[in-house]
């Protein structure tokens, strides 16, 4: 299918772009990597009268700041990929991005799309929860921050106004006592998950402390499991598997049972990669 007619404007700022936003009254969506509304525009399931891209108004780089590494909205998965800072600063955005789509996609789509689109199976979400991340927003009454659990309200909901732009994410930078852990099964390598989990905790004697597990494809956000953090900071994996305090849906990829199950050998494969400490 072809898109619905839209008209299309290169914003100058970034407040240009909110600007236009509020000028168009919730009939105008943000641009960023296209990778998710271009499809979504094609199937119909929007159809806003503009188009503002932002791409070009500055909203990247990566930056060291007061201990956080600041991420901006639009750094793109390819360039996350390949970044040593990435790599040694957000060990578990590193982790996640080789799940993420196939090259083409990652190419253009950026992290702050992803994160706006908030699709349920998608890895960035979680590993933000994970990492107790923040995201900053800008719009028509200026700036905030949001922690990422609140982040996140339902299927494909934020707390994203019409008129607002994701600027950019600020996680924890990691040091020697991070411990980070990712794992997914899907269908087809590429594909969104069935089932993830992202995972991040502090090395703490010979055991573990502030395990932070967070589920993606179980639910209509980002899901902690809390008794299972609970049950592997005291230090039993088996035990963590028996307390996972998850109840996935049904979905049109498998039964909720069968997602509790792989959730629990996620959990095992995960709880590996945390007892390791990182290279
Ligand atoms: P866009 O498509 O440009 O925008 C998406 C939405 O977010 C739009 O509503 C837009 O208005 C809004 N938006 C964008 N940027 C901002 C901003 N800065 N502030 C506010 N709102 C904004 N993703 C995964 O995580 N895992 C996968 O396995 C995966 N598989 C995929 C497979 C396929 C075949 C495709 C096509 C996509 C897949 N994706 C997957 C999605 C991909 O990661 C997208 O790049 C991402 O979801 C959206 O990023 P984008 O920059 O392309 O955003």
């Amino acid at each position: 299918m072809k898109p619905a007619p839209f008209a299309y404007a290169k914003a100058r700022s970034l407040d240009d772009a909110v600007a236009q936003l509020a000028a168009h009254q919730g009939e105008a969506k943000l641009l960023a990597g296209g990778q998710s509304l271009i499809a979504t525009l094609n199937m119909r399931l929007s159809s806003p009268s503009l188009l503002v891209d932002i791409n070009g108004i500055g909203l990247d780089g990566i930056a060291l700041k007061n201990g956080m590494v600041e991420i901006g909205a639009l750094m793109r998965h390819i360039a996350l990929e390949r970044s040593a800072e990435i790599a040694k600063h957000a060990p578990l955005i590193a982790l996640a991005m080789p799940h993420i789509a196939h090259p083409a996609i990652r190419n253009r789509g950026t992290i702050g799309g992803s994160l706006a689109y908030a699709d349920p199976a998608a890895e960035l979400p979680a590993c933000l929860v994970a990492m107790d991340g923040e995201i900053d927003i800008t719009g028509p009454k200026g700036k905030r921050s949001v922690k990422a659990a609140d982040f996140f309200k339902g299927l494909f909901e934020t707390t994203l106004g019409a008129h607002d732009v994701l600027t950019a994410i600020r996680l924890p930078a990691a040091n020697v006592e991070t411990r980070v852990g990712l794992a997914e099964l899907a269908r087809r390598h590429g594909d969104y998950a069935l089932v993830g989990l992202a995972a991040a905790a502090k090395a703490s004697g010979k055991g573990l402390s502030d395990v932070r597990l967070v589920y993606f494809g179980v639910g209509a956000t980002p899901v902690r499991a809390r008794k299972a953090e609970a049950a592997l900071a005291a230090g039993s994996v088996d035990d963590a598997v028996k307390a996972l305090d998850l109840d996935p849906s049904d979905d049109l990829h498998a039964s909720g049972a069968v997602k509790k199950h792989l959730a629990g050998v996620l959990l095992r494969r995960v709880a590996k990669q945390l007892a390791e400490p990182r290279a």
